[in-house]
Parts: structure tokens; C-alpha cells; sequence
């Protein structure tokens, strides 16, 4: 996540000057401008992932959307998150957390978080054929 590599082969991610692309559940209907402000915690692809991604991730099966994202941040991470306990940390349950947040010394990072900016629908049928 961190150098934008491809989350399938592990190659760089896509890049054209309209953005890195990412393959997303499809959640358009979520709030204008999506997925602008969304928090990834996937990695992008590369344009030879997009077909097997699409065919075989689980994540995407009720529908995929390709986007173009021309600005990200890593903002956070994802994993288990704990309180302070009597004798240990208790856990507390998955969550995404902000670095900003004090709560982000508890949890125990699985993944980085990135804000996408700026972003672009593809059409998935552009990249798969
Ligand atoms: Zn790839």
C-alpha cells in the first residue's frame, strides 16, 4: 500500500495521468463524488490483475467499479484494536484508525489505510477486454 503496488502480482499498480487505479466494491451510490474522502484498505491493481481480480475476488463479486485516483494519503491502519485492561489490553474489536487518533497506539496494525482523493469511474469493461 505504502509504494502502490498491485495487490495481486505485487508489480507497480497502473498509472496513467489520470490516476493510480483501484478496483473497488461498488458503492457509487454511497455519496456524491465516491470514493472520494473513502478510506482504501486494499491496495491498487495493474491493468493484467483486473480480470482475474474481477472474476475471482470475493470482496468484488456483487459488482466491482475501476477508478482512477489522482491524489491518496496514507491516513491510518486497519487491524485489532485493544483498550488498556487491568493486567493486559483487551481487545475491542477491527477497526480502521486515523493517525491522528490516540487510539491508534492500541491497535495492532494489519494494513495501511489510504485516503483517495480526487477520483474517476473507469468503465471495467474498458480495462477487461
Ligand atoms: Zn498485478
Amino acid at each position: 500500500m505504502s509504494l502502490l503496488l498491485c495487490q495481486v502480482c505485487g508489480q507497480p499498480a497502473d498509472r496513467t495521468e489520470d490516476g493510480v487505479l483501484w478496483l473497488l466494491p461498488d458503492f457509487r451510490d454511497d455519496w456524491p463524488g465516491w470514493p472520494a474522502r473513502m478510506a482504501a484498505v486494499e491496495p491498487p491493481v495493474c491493468l493484467d490483475c483486473v480480470r482475474v481480480s474481477v472474476r475471482y475476488c470475493p470482496a468484488l463479486r456483487n459488482g466491482a467499479a475501476a477508478v482512477r485516483v489522482r491524489d491518496s494519503t496514507v491516513v491510518g491502519v486497519y487491524g485489532a484494536l485493544y483498550r488498556p485492561g487491568p493486567l493486559c489490553p483487551v481487545p475491542v474489536g477491527i477497526d480502521t484508525v486515523p493517525y491522528d487518533d490516540p487510539r491508534v497506539r492500541w491497535v495492532q496494525a494489519e494494513r495501511l489505510v489510504r485516503e483517495l482523493g480526487e477520483s474517476t469511474i473507469v468503465p471495467l469493461e474498458t480495462l477487461t477486454t
